[in-house]
């Protein structure tokens, strides 16, 4: 057996350990990250080309965060000279009167960030891909876009290996021992030591550190992909991200056509299931389910061409875990981004180089403490992804 010692060890390399990793290292730290499969690979919550990213949140403090998250993610363009983040515009619907779009009004309104009310009239003029009734809120923000997630990831761990990280792929943490006097790290061949460890494991995250007993719970998520007749209509510059809020309680969401086409999902509370056994393969049902709303809302996108799983790793109120552990202030974590947490990579790894570097950070991260009372729910399903 082998002992190494770095500054920071970083156990996962998806969007919150490579974005983390990348921080670190260009502040000068000697970086390890540690990922049990190939960077890039799809079997946890960071794959696919793309996320959305969004100012209009519930609770304000996620759109103050985001001015700082949208500002990292243009100067992450700007270093590594490549296209990440395309700026469509949203369109939020939903019945006259439900409390989705107004709640994201008021949290623009607290923030300053403009957004308006359209008509049916507005939005077949800007956007005839639609069908809706004339009686439906449509609430429309010119900053909301997506992110190509797939080379977010990679850009972030590339860069911090050119700053001198060393990531090792197909290397499983088995163990940290955080009661040693450096903590430890071991893995199936080895053992490490950082003076810091931070955890940004995603769905593994409530097993590897299981005797804290985190509020984590993994859910399996698909999302159906669609290639219409007419692609022109539906790029970047022609057809906006959407979200909708639908009279039976779902949340469904949709990102214009790049990589395998125009995508759509239902946010929500999927089957429970361990990272390690989740069957992979999208459900029959599921597609249906997202071709009826289709058919109904969009009808030229036709029917899903293709499929996949990811992983939600949810806390009781859907906000963030960014933390130490309890009783080893060396061993930093950050989970539990419940299906929302792609957009804020950008700035949860400067976050996380802050705290592992300087011991604090100036963001308010008060709301994502692990020792929190979980607010009790208002009834109001988030307005997530
Ligand atoms: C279908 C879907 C749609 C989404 N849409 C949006 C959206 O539109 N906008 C948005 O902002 N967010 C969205 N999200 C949420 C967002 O993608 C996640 O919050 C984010 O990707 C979580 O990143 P992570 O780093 O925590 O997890 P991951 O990216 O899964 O990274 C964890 C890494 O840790 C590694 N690991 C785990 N255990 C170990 C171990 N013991 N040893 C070594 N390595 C280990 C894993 O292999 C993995 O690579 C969506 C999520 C899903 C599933």
């Amino acid at each position: 057996m082998s002992a190494h010692i770095y500054d920071v060890i970083v156990i996962g390399a998806g969007g919150m350990g490579s974005a983390t990793a990348y921080h670190l290292a260009k502040s000068g730290a000697n970086v390890l990250v540690l990922e049990q499969f190939q960077r890039g690979h799809t079997f946890g919550s960071s794959h696919g080309p793309t996320r959305i990213i969004r100012f209009f949140y519930d609770k304000a403090f996620y759109t103050e965060l985001m001015k700082t998250a949208y500002a990292e993610w243009r100067d992450l363009e700007s270093v590594s000279g490549k296209s990440l983040l395309f700026i469509t515009g949203s369109v939020c619907l939903g019945a006259s009167g439900n409390p989705y779009g107004r709640t994201a009004r008021r949290s623009l309104d607290a923030a300053g960030v403009e957004s308006e009310w359209w008509s049916a009239t507005q939005l077949a003029e800007r956007f005839p891909q639609f069908r809706v009734s004339n009686d439906m809120d449509i609430l429309y923000q010119k900053d909301t876009g997506f992110l190509y997630a797939s080379e977010c990831v990679a850009t972030h761990l590339q860069l911090a290996e050119q700053s001198g990280a060393t990531v090792r792929e197909d290397t499983p943490v088995t163990d940290i021992d955080w009661q040693a006097d450096v903590p430890t790290v071991r893995t199936e061949g080895d053992l490490f030591y950082g003076r810091k460890v931070v955890v940004t494991a995603g769905a593994w995250t409530g097993k590897l550190l299981a005797a804290l007993d985190l509020p984590l719970t993994v859910t399996k998520q698909q999302v159906c992909y669609y290639q219409p007749t007419d692609t022109h209509l539906f790029q970047p510059d022609q057809f906006p991200v959407f979200t909708e809020a639908t009279e039976d309680g779902e949340f469904l969401y949709g990102i214009p056509a790049f990589g395998f086409g125009v995508k759509m999902a239902r946010h929500g509370r999927g089957q429970i299931v361990s990272p390690d056994t989740c069957e992979r393969t999208p459900d029959t049902d599921y597609i249906a389910h997202i071709d009826a709303y289709i058919q109904e809302r969009i009808p030229e996108l036709g029917k899903t061409t293709h499929a996949e799983v990811c992983l939600y790793t949810e806390t009781a109120d859907e906000d963030f875990i960014i933390d130490a552990h309890p009783r080893c202030p060396d061993l930093l974590i950050a989970a539990g981004f419940s299906g929302h947490g792609f957009k804020f990579c950008s700035l949860v790894g400067r976050i996380m180089s802050e705290l592992t570097l300087n011991g604090k950070t100036d963001f308010d991260i008060h709301p994502f403490r692990i020792d929190r009372e979980p607010e009790i729910s208002s009834g109001i399903p988030r307005l997530q992804s």
